[in-house]
């Protein structure tokens, strides 16, 4: 999953500034709430920012009076690479053993290798040209929903059989059909979410998530380069910062 920059580009400049006003108040908002969140520590951020994501996506989906063709069992943006953050990656891992147990962590184990073994020596730009599915994804469900990352919850879709093609082809570089608005009004989210969290000494990096789960399973110092400030992972590959 890309983030696009420049979502609103195609409109015509009236309808852009509106648009631009909204998703700065919706950033406003995100920024008091999180910075409330934030003071009582970098998972608690997590949370909120989560719900916030949730509520941005359906606000502006009915702001556009529009109908999401995400439906449970379609999951092909699954297939498509996602970033997170630290915070997020360990969030996704003790979520799954909390929920789960110990033969899940297993499972998320052995499907965090394989998936790196086929990437292996592979840099960004080919690996965003293969459309693997994610380690957690089971039975064609997110088996962390609960947990998953704020750029998973942006996703959204006006055309299920376009984001069917994009996964089947992904040698070709497309956009997914999506809502300028409900995009706009994510980023802003997730933005307030990185700066509050920067505000608050949360690191905001944005990791390969497979890498990141790799590292973060496989060598306990992550987590404690983790919880004392410094970046988690040493391997991983970032996202470039826009
Ligand atoms: S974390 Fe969950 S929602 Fe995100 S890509 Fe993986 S399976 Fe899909």
């Amino acid at each position: 999953m890309h983030l696009d920059p420049h979502p609103l580009a195609h409109l015509d400049p009236r309808e852009r500034d509106r648009l631009n006003q909204v998703t700065h108040a919706c950033y406003d908002m995100a920024r008091r709430k999180l910075g409330s969140a934030m003071a009582s520590g970098h998972e608690r951020g997590r949370r909120i920012a989560m719900r916030l994501m949730d509520e941005a996506v359906s606000t502006g989906q009915e702001l556009q009076r529009m109908s999401t063709a995400c439906k449970p069992g379609c999951d092909a943006c699954c297939h498509l690479r996602v970033d997170a953050t630290a915070q997020e990656i360990f969030g996704l891992i003790d979520y799954v053993a909390e929920h789960q147990g110990a033969a899940a962590m297993q499972r998320l184990h052995t499907r965090v290798d394989t998936f790196r073994a086929a990437m292996a020596g592979l840099d960004r730009e080919a690996r965003l040209r293969r459309n693997d599915p994610c380690p957690l994804l089971q039975d064609g469900r997110c088996s962390a929903y609960g947990a998953r990352p704020l750029m998973c919850r942006r996703h959204h879709s006006l055309d299920a059989q376009a984001c069917q093609a994009i996964k089947d082809s992904p040698e070709i570089d497309s956009n997914r059909p999506a809502s300028a608005v409900v995009d706009m009004m994510a980023l802003a989210v997730l933005g307030a979410y990185l700066d509050e969290g920067a505000a608050h000494g949360m690191e905001r990096t944005h990791w390969d998530l497979v890498d990141g789960l790799h590292e973060a399973l496989n060598d306990p110092q992550a987590r404690l380069r983790h919880e004392s400030g410094d970046p988690a992972f040493v391997h991983a590959m970032s996202a470039p910062t826009a």
